[in-house]
């Protein structure tokens, strides 16, 4: 057997091996260095956010059985994509799938704020009032699919290693749930991780609901995009302790962290004055 139908047979396994190894890591973490203290039960929050990842997981396999890995393999086969028509050294290769992927997952959640009609979608993963390792999860099924269908396309026009496609799947699950842990890392060494890799820190400025701040540290894995697109913010004006997280008048817990709350949240009320043609200062000419 070859490493990509061992990675296409095993794909399930890898995934859920590492999903389950890292968030029982950062989960402990939480519980023994916490950065800020919790505001709601973590019974609520976690019965909410694992039950969403878990119809998100089901729903995918459902749509795209083959899953990204599987139409990696695809476009090998049928020589599809840049990297399948030109000669690149393995390794390098891997390199390039994973920052490639990384800066379409970028543009991908500027897209998501910018454009009001993916924000309501978007917003459930900023309507949690919390921040622990259960938030880098969760995400509405629809934003979950059209994720996937944008990471198909970039599949198709990248042509990379099935492997490759694997370890940025896991990289990206991986430091998602890192960097949304409510865990304290000595601020020392946070400056210098932010440097490689996007920090509890770093990505919290982004769930604020200050509108500023939320506007920035797009980055999930790699930081580098955040600061090269001038997105990116320090620290947030109120400090670590003291700032508030979620969506400005969204705080009903069992809206914003109750499943079926969460699922609905797209479809109600007007489009917030948060997106980008929404915003309610005009100029003093009344322009
Ligand atoms: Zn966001
Ligand atoms: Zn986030």
């Amino acid at each position: 057997m070859n490493i990509n139908d061992w990675i296409l047979a095993n794909e399930i396994s890898i995934r859920l091996g590492f999903f389950i190894g890292i968030f029982g890591i950062m989960a402990v973490w939480e519980v023994f260095k916490p950065r800020r203290p919790l505001k709601l039960s973590r019974q609520l929050r976690w019965t909410s956010n694992i039950s969403l990842v878990v119809l998100n997981t089901l729903i995918l396999r459902l749509l795209f059985p083959a899953a990204a890995v599987g139409l990696a393999l695809l476009a090998q086969e049928r020589q599809w994509g840049v990297l399948n028509n030109v000669f690149v050294p393995d390794l390098i290769a891997v390199v390039i799938t994973v920052v490639v992927m990384d800066l379409v997952i970028y543009l991908q959640h500027v897209m998501f704020h910018a454009v009001p009609l993916f924000w309501r979608l978007h917003r459930v993963h900023h309507a949690d009032i919390d921040y622990d390792v259960t938030t880098g999860a969760r995400f509405h099924p629809l934003e979950i699919i059209l994720s996937m269908l944008i990471k198909f396309a970039t599949i198709l026009v990248l042509g990379p290693p099935v492997v490759a496609v694997i370890i940025f799947e896991v990289l990206l699950n991986a430091t998602s749930m890192f960097n949304h842990s409510n865990v304290r890392l000595p601020l020392a060494l946070d400056r210098i991780l932010r440097l490689i890799i996007v920090t509890p820190d770093m990505h919290r400025v982004h769930h604020s609901i200050e509108v500023d701040e939320a506007n920035s540290n797009f980055g999930f894995n790699l930081p580098w995009w955040d600061r090269l697109f001038a997105t990116y913010r320090d620290q947030p004006h109120a400090g670590h302790e003291n700032m508030e997280i979620g969506i400005r008048g969204f705080n009903d817990p069992d809206q914003v962290d109750k499943l079926s709350g969460m699922l609905l949240l797209p479809f109600i009320g007007s489009i917030s004055e948060y997106a980008i043609n929404r915003r309610t200062w005009r100029n003093s000419d009344g322009d």
